[in-house]
């Protein structure tokens, strides 16, 4: 899929996340609905890290297309030395190693290892690089150009010290569901592996399938590409995208907020 889709996808899914909690007698306070949703839409365009021309690898100049080319030999690395003979020859790291389940439970770990041990300014790198990509995500056209960069950045930097200021009051959601002293900000991890793997899920449904199950072995492949049938499948960015599971996205996360907040 394309960059809003996948956003749209990771923010209605932590709506949903947020409706069911609510349903379950235990919501969640609003800074977290709404931290998440925004976290998990831009940690849904984070796999694409391997790819030139998606939205991740221009959204940080230099330093975002330097990460790219790292991340795509590196899959590229991981592909050939763990590739069983039944898994195809390839040229490049696309929609391998970031494709994977392994890869949102390690990045979302890491993000919440980062967010307890290095305090507030950690929080706000974490938010900020989410705000960037959520931004850069939901806006899609109106982000786009050369000069609109750093509008960008001082943006996602202004709502992400909002952001912290607001969840840092008590009872706000810093310590939402770990409570425990010196587990602050410890759930930032689940949006990201939550978009992590909305965006393989979202992925899986087009043409080429996504090797979600790597390391685990699927008859003769070890990057065995997940998806539905060939016939329900539908090239990214057709108008099923743009017309169909956009739209249902939308509704889906309106829903999914309205109930996580209690309203319905
Ligand atoms: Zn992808």
């Amino acid at each position: 899929m394309m960059g809003p889709a996948h956003s749209l996808s990771g923010a209605a899914a932590w709506l949903g996340v947020g409706a069911a909690a609510a349903a379950a007698g235990s919501p969640m306070p609003w800074p977290v609905v709404l931290t998440g949703a925004l976290i998990c839409a831009g940690a849904a365009l984070a796999p694409d890290l391997d790819h030139k021309a998606a939205t991740i690898s221009r959204a940080f100049g230099p330093l975002s297309r330097w990460l790219c080319e790292f991340v795509d030999s590196l899959s590229y690395a991981v592909y050939k030395g763990t590739r069983k003979p039944g898994d195809p020859r390839r040229s490049g790291g696309h929609r391998t190693l970031t494709h994977t389940w392994v890869w949102a439970v390690v990045i979302g770990a890491g993000a919440s290892a980062l967010a307890v041990a290095g305090g507030r300014w950690a929080v706000l790198a974490i938010l900020f690089a989410h705000m960037v990509l959520a931004i850069e995500g939901l806006l899609w056209r109106a982000a786009r150009g050369s000069s609109s960069d750093v509008l960008v950045w001082l943006l996602a930097a202004t709502s992400s010290w909002i952001i912290a200021g607001v969840l840092d009051k008590p009872g706000n959601g810093s310590h939402w569901l770990f409570t425990e002293p010196g587990q602050g900000y410890l759930w930032l991890g689940l949006p990201i592996v939550l978009g992590a793997l909305v965006h393989c899920i979202g992925d899986a449904l087009t043409v080429s399938g996504c090797p979600i199950l790597w390391p685990i072995p699927v008859g003769r492949k070890r990057w065995y590409p997940l998806g539905p049938p060939k016939s329900m499948r539908f090239r990214a960015g057709s108008w099923i995208e743009v017309k169909v599971l956009m739209p249902v996205f939308m509704i889906l996360g309106g829903v999914g907020c309205a109930a996580a907040l209690n309203m319905i």
